[in-house]
């Protein structure tokens, strides 16, 4: 058996917070990502692609808020940690493609190095694509950034 599932993620720029972005820290951006944890979209939306594809709910339902020992984790390791418990659940990776959506940052020099990074943690082929919006929405406007994940797995 073969499933597909799907994930997005949104975070808001904040001041005096790092930047990381599909597991890379991004030292020269002026702000940084909000949230629960790094903020980090496409390692969220990507988690959540998995746990859709596995029915195995979200991250919400997987991380929330009445479980602080998440607090401030990295998307990598919370990637680790998804990866582990669809494996326990008796599912394989078989590859996710994900999407940032924003202007910065620019993800295009460090697009191979992030597809290595995920791949490696995954334990599979991952996909990584970027897309602006014309200015548009609150990704136009500089507010956030977001990510749209999709995920293949298949029973191990
Ligand atoms: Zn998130």
């Amino acid at each position: 058996m073969i499933r597909t599932g799907i994930g997005i993620d949104v975070h808001r720029f904040t001041p005096g917070v790092q930047m990381w972005v599909a597991g890379l820290h991004f030292p020269d951006e002026q702000l940084g990502l909000a949230g629960h944890s790094d903020g980090d979209v496409v390692c969220h939306a990507i988690c959540d692609a998995l746990l859709s594809a596995a029915r195995l709910g979200d991250m919400g339902s997987n991380y929330g808020t009445s479980e602080p020992e998440w607090a401030g984790a990295s998307g990598i390791a919370f990637l680790a940690e998804t990866r582990r418990r669809l494996e326990t659940a008796g599912w394989r990776i078989v590859n996710v493609a994900v999407q940032l959506i924003g202007d910065r940052p620019r993800m295009a020099a460090y697009r191979a190095e992030a597809e290595a990074l995920l791949a490696t943690t995954l334990g599979a082929d991952v996909g990584l694509s970027a897309t602006t919006t014309d200015h548009l929405g609150f990704t136009g406007r500089g507010e956030g950034l977001a990510a749209i994940a999709t995920a293949l797995v298949e029973q191990a």
